[in-house]
């Protein structure tokens, strides 16, 4: 842990309010397989965040994907990328520190351009969302007029900003369904297109190959042996996992349907969460009278972002460089299609 590598830059905070906050951490982050002493070199870290966020102002959105001391250390909001990126579209907070990736801290910076948006490493991006450049969109629209454009969420502002619509792991299929066109270019996510067309045979979805480097881990023959070994498990896959490992699992779907599947599912004891490692985390912090087998695949662009640089940030040193900030064409653009997508959804 880097805590005690940076407790020389947090301010002198009296010692009874560290004592609490580390007892408290303590309680939240045990199931995490957090230490007391782990506790007590964060607490100083976590009221200084704390001490910052009132000063300035400040809406903390924590991906569930992020490590479980800032998710319940430091965050306002945790949730999915829709669920993020809504959250910050409606905050009235003049500033909001990202704990997620680029592609969803643009998102959020689209939907609230009054808003500063810091996200603890601007270079925190996504192997999706890198795959794809604005020119590759044009080109795909040139070689196919008649489809609709439809970008997944991990896509970055000028992508989207070539884009009719921008989709969540969560809206995706039924907003595709709504659209007239039969054609529909879908990017950057292949996994996610697949598993739009299947479900959608009508339309014909031309995707483009992106790939996320933690769920293309699991494969058929480690997805099937893990079964023969927990037949009582079951088996939650993310919609970026690649398709042919969806038949041998019980669901799939972004990860707030992972969630809320958890918690239909009462008399189930044990599931496994087959995406980044930190969803089994947030999961055993929420119901440590079940079992989560995690992953062991960290996603290293979320988990770039942690305590340290996220105080950092709101300390001002990293202001200037880790801001968001959009040419005013590309946000506009790209506007448009995030408002093209809620229009869909609220219909
Ligand atoms: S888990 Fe995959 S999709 Fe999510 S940020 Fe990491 S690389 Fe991108």
């Amino acid at each position: 842990m880097t805590a005690n590598a940076t407790a020389a830059n947090v301010d002198v905070i009296h010692p009874e309010m560290i004592e609490k906050e580390a007892q408290r951490l303590h309680e939240k982050l045990a199931a995490a397989g957090y230490h007391l002493e782990d506790c007590y070199d964060l607490a100083p870290l976590v009221a200084e965040i704390k001490r910052l966020k009132q000063e300035q102002d400040v809406l903390v959105l924590c991906h569930h994907f992020m490590t479980a001391d800032l998710i319940h250390g430091i965050a306002d909001v945790v949730g999915d990328a829709s669920q993020l990126v809504e959250a910050g579209r409606l905050t009235d907070k003049k500033t909001i520190l990202v704990c997620a990736i680029k592609p969803l801290a643009e998102a959020v910076k689209i939907v609230n351009p009054e808003a500063t948006v810091l996200l603890p490493n601007i270079e925190a991006g996504c192997s999706i969302a890198d795959g794809i450049k604005a020119a590759d969109v044009r080109a795909l629209r040139e070689q196919y007029p008649d489809a609709v454009a439809v970008s997944y969420i991990n896509s970055s502002a000028e992508v989207k900003a070539e884009s009719d619509y921008v989709v969540t792991s969560k809206n995706a299929r039924d907003l595709i369904s709504k659209l007239p066109h039969r054609q529909v270019l879908f990017y950057p996510d292949r996994a996610v297109a697949t598993n739009v067309q299947e479900a959608l045979p009508e339309k014909e979805i031309i995707a483009w190959n992106g790939k996320c480097i933690v769920h293309e881990e699991y494969t058929v023959d480690r997805i099937a042996h893990f079964k023969k070994q927990h037949p009582e498990t079951h088996i939650l896959f993310h919609s970026e996992c690649d398709p042919a490992v969806i038949p041998l699992g019980h669901m799939h779907g972004g990860t707030y349907a992972m969630m809320e599947y958890v918690k239909s599912h009462p008399d189930v004891k044990s599931f496994f969460m087959v995406t980044e490692c930190g969803l089994a985390d947030t999961m055993r912090a929420e119901h440590p009278d079940r079992e989560f087998i995690g992953t062991c695949a960290l996603c290293p662009f979320m988990k770039s972002i942690n305590m340290v640089n996220s105080m950092e940030t709101l300390k001002g040193g990293g202001r200037l460089t880790e801001e968001v900030q959009l040419p005013t064409q590309v946000a506009q653009r790209a506007a448009n299609a995030m408002q093209n997508m809620y229009r869909m959804v609220e219909n």
